[in-house]
């Protein structure tokens, strides 16, 4: 079976590692944090064990999954992994330092799998060795149980590295949509204005974050509204995709909401701190 170099030990970089362990790959999962590392252990471990009880599948071990998963804070264990998905910080020269290393460890066949909400994937690929065996895999959030992975073709990206991905995600339950490559994609270049614009309208004090949301799942059917949406994500992940957005297209339509970088500065990053507009 292929090995999996998961970088990033994140929301998504958690996710991701998950989802392979659970069938049956060995992970390595790479932070630079030990801090994160001791997280991310636990946050497996619970999320698999609270999955197997909702779904009544017996199969779920969480002790199981995580003995697929190495945890570790040094690069070099990513020498021998088959595809590296990289799930760090959305921050382009953050990326660039990661890509500048892993590129030289990896081994020439590696498929280097770009997790970015909003980063061009061609931009990243120029920072390696070989940009054709680069590809984009905008995971969902929660991936363990989203199933479908925006795949984002660069400008040099082999037919080959896109049919091993696609065969890859695949296997473990995940189907894909092939996009072409301009900053944010599809999802996230129009996902993220109606998520800043839901908070322009509170800062306006047009209606509370509840009422923004409920006016999209009750009028609209969405399944989550745009501010839980982007608590869920993370609002210093929003903020930093929006600002991508918005360098790389020089449109004002992408100008992050001053609300949105205040509660970024007040420490609300939504979901994963406990605060964002709504309380975990
Ligand atoms: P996060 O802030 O939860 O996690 C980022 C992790 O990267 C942190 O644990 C940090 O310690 C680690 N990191 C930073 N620099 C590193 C380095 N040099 N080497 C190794 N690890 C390093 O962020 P996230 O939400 O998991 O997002 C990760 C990536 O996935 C971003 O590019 C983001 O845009 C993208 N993404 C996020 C979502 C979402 O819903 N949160 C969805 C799809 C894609």
């Amino acid at each position: 079976m292929k090995k999996i170099g998961v970088i990033g030990a994140g929301v998504m970089g958690c996710g991701v590692a998950q989802s392979f362990a659970q069938h049956g790959y060995q992970v390595v999962l790479v932070d630079i944090s030990e801090e994160v590392l001791i997280k991310a252990k636990e946050d497996i471990y619970n999320n698999v064990r609270f999955s197997a009880f909702y779904t009544n599948n017996c199969s779920l071990d969480p002790e199981k999954v995580l003995s697929n998963i190495y945890f570790s804070n040094n690069y070099e264990s990513i020498k021998k992994v088959d595809f590296l998905v990289e799930n760090v910080t959305e921050n382009y020269e953050l990326k660039e330092e990661v890509y500048k290393q892993v590129s030289e460890l990896v081994n020439e066949g590696c498929i280097l799998m770009v997790n970015t909400s909003c980063i061009p994937i061609t931009k990243i690929a120029a920072l390696t060795k070989d940009p054709t065996k680069v590809v984009g895999t905008h995971f969902m959030n929660p991936v363990p149980i989203k199933n479908t992975v925006e795949t984002i073709r660069g400008y040099y990206t082999s037919e080959e590295t896109i049919n091993k991905t696609k065969e890859l995600l695949y296997d473990i339950g995940k189907e894909i949509v092939l996009v072409n490559d301009y900053p944010g994609f599809v999802s996230n270049r129009i996902s993220h204005l109606y998520m800043n614009e839901a908070a322009f309208v509170v800062q306006d004090q047009v209606a509370t974050p509840e009422d923004v949301d409920r006016i999209f799942k009750q009028c609209y059917s969405h399944k989550m509204g745009p501010l839980e949406t982007a608590d869920l994500i993370g609002l210093d992940t929003v903020v930093n995709s929006l600002d991508v957005l918005f360098n790389t297209y020089q449109d004002s339509k992408f100008k992050c909401c001053p609300l949105l970088r205040k509660m970024v500065d007040a420490g609300l990053y939504g979901k994963k701190s406990g605060q964002g507009f709504y309380t975990y």
